[in-house]
């Protein structure tokens, strides 16, 4: 990423309030995410060369295979975690950082796990050059990260095959998880745990995403 690329104008601040009325019109009616997505610069997040579609309601490829969520994925799904200022959130799936960043921005202590060695070395270095403090960390997702667990929220930002067991079980009692779940498509649920056995879950609509794999050792 180049230097100049880290500079905000009013052209994209243009361009950033007419995605953030766009999202409101699909329907994300949380005014705190819709301000996180007006306020954090997702250009910063692409390469200089493809600028003019940071700002389209669109997945784009990052490199390595991989895609940044369309913003509308990672509002609805910051929307259905109910972030409050000062929780501790499990993201799986770094890629760019931006959705990270969007609920570093909701003032939550972001943790979040990538797989793959360059996009995590990407995120290491560009992140805090963004003023984001966000905890990178490289490794399988499926295993969350339980030596910082529990967390009050955790989000997955990749197709699930199923629910893994081990992140359930780093989720605080009250705790929300948001996750894909299924292999083509998927469905979005939001978990919530009720007690140390109980837990709720509601679907939340069809969505697409890269898969969530389990063998790092393959593509580093
Ligand atoms: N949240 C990202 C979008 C992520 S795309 C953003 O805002 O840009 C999904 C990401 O999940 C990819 O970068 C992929 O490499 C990663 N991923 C897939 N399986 C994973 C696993 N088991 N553990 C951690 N990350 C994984």
């Amino acid at each position: 990423m180049s230097a100049n690329q880290l500079i905000d104008t009013y052209r994209h601040q243009g361009l950033r309030r007419k995605l953030t009325e766009q999202l409101r019109n699909k329907g994300i009616k949380d005014e705190t995410v819709l301000k996180a997505i007006n306020h954090v610069p997702r250009h910063y997040f692409f390469d200089s060369s493809f600028l003019e579609f940071a700002y389209e309601d669109k997945a784009f490829p990052i490199g390595s295979g991989q895609t940044i969520s369309q913003p509308y994925t990672v509002a609805f799904q910051s929307e259905l975690l109910q972030v409050k200022a000062g929780m501790r959130i499990l993201e799986i799936g770094t890629g760019s950082g931006y959705q990270a960043c969007i609920l570093a921005e909701l003032g939550a202590k972001v943790y979040t796990i990538e797989r793959q060695k360059l996009l995590y070395e990407k995120t290491k270095l560009t992140l805090p050059r963004m003023n984001f403090r966000i905890r990178t960390f490289y490794g399988d997702g499926y295993k969350g990260l339980p030596a910082h667990a529990p967390f009050d929220r955790i989000i997955i930002t990749a197709a699930a095959p199923l629910i893994p067991d081990a992140l359930l079980a780093q989720l605080k009692i009250g705790g929300i998880m948001v996750i894909p779940v299924g292999d083509d498509s998927q469905v979005m649920y939001r978990l919530t745990r009720i007690s140390d056995t109980e837990v709720t879950s509601e679907q939340h609509g069809n969505f697409r995403f890269v898969p969530m794999l389990a063998d790092r050792a393959k593509d580093v």
